[in-house]
């Protein structure tokens, strides 16, 4: 089968249904396009999963803040179809901004209010970007009642994301198992995004401060250094020294995203920087008594 492009919601969903009453397995892969190898993986396996793939390209606007980078981001249709092709996908749903949200739109999604003092929506990113998740949430639920999947691929590049979408599913007794993968990185460790490419030659070397400060902050842990508040100050420190900006480090717990005192058997380090004008986010898991 060739790649069946769709603009319009009404008629994603209605074949979307046909699909479903027919019993077809279907999987589902949200993105906003610039699609790269990570978004590869996610399509790989659904494919491997799946009897049907339906991708979307979205640029939602409404989880961008004011002074982001929703006009900049990258739109490269040409290039996308063809990563869409080779993955042998068979639906495209890439549709206007306006079919989304139509005049008048007011509904929204949220997984535990601004007015609550600790969220998943309102720490770690959500600090530094107000309404991002409220964005997510609301687009990934429309999404979800177009396609109507049985799974959905997600990236852990996107830690908070994918911990707020298994919150959302459970909360609205959505019927759709969700798939997190691994974050796909560069040979250097610096995990492939679609803002990448906004970095110069000098800013893509200082990029890998991220991964190689979570990455000795995992080794460090794992070779029996226990606490946490001095880690943390170092792993800041090399942060700082290599980045332009911090918005944070923390180590949570993986579910909770609580910061945590103590070292417990799973862990999530997380951190999100400024590089030049691009801001990159990156994450590791820390397990005590695993290898990964
Ligand atoms: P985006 O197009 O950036 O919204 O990403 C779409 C999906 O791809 C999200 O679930 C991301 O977490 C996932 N993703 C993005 N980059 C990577 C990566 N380097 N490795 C694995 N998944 C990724």
């Amino acid at each position: 089968m060739s790649l069946k492009e769709i603009r319009n919601p009404k008629i994603l969903q209605q074949e979307m249904a046909r699909l479903r009453d027919r019993r077809i397995v279907i999987g589902f892969v949200p993105t906003m396009g610039a699609l790269h190898r990570g978004h590869g993986a996610l399509i790989s396996r659904a494919r491997r999963e799946s009897e049907i793939v339906v991708v979307s390209i979205f640029v939602n606007p409404t989880q961008f803040g004011p002074r982001e980078d929703y006009r900049r981001y990258p739109r490269p249709v040409a290039q996308d179809r063809k990563l869409l092709l080779s993955h042998e996908v068979d639906y495209l749903f890439q549709p206007s901004v306006r079919a989304m949200y139509p005049e008048g739109f007011a509904t929204t999604v949220e997984v535990g209010g601004d007015g609550q003092r600790f969220s998943l929506s309102n720490v770690l990113c959500g600090q530094f970007r107000p309404g991002h998740f409220r964005g997510v949430a609301t687009i990934v639920t429309k999404l979800f009642h177009l396609v109507g999947p049985c799974r959905a691929y997600f990236g852990a590049k996107d830690y908070q994301q994918s911990v707020i979408v298994r919150r959302l599913i459970k909360d609205l007794n959505l019927d759709i198992q969700l798939r997190v993968l691994p974050t796909v990185r560069e040979k250097d460790g610096l995990a492939i995004s679609s803002r990448n490419h906004s970095l110069n030659p000098k800013e893509r070397e200082r990029a890998r401060t991220l991964s190689g400060t979570l990455f000795w902050l995992r080794d460090e842990i794992r070779l029996g250094r226990r606490n946490l508040a001095g880690l943390h100050r170092q792993a800041f420190e090399r942060l700082r020294r290599g980045v332009d900006r911090v918005d944070y480090l923390e180590i949570v717990d993986p579910e909770s995203l609580c910061r945590l005192t103590k070292v417990q058997p799973k862990m999530v380090a997380l951190t999100a920087c400024h590089v030049g004008k691009t801001r990159l986010i990156d994450n590791v898991i820390i397990r005590l008594f695993k290898k990964d």
